[in-house]
């Protein structure tokens, strides 16, 4: 487990459901290229386990 690397994270647009993969924490949470609403976290390893 490296700690310090970036993960990669799938993000979702609430509004179209486009989906992208990001780098946390390199990159900031984009907009939806499609609507430009701004996208939510969709896969997250270390939560929503109790949701
Ligand atoms: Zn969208």
């Amino acid at each position: 487990m490296q700690r310090d690397k970036t993960e990669p994270i799938q993000v979702q647009c609430p509004k179209c459901r486009y989906t992208m993969i990001i780098y946390i924490p390199l990159e900031a949470m984009p907009r939806c290229p499609e609507c430009n609403t701004s996208m939510v976290i969709k896969e997250l390893l270390d939560e929503g386990k109790s949701t």
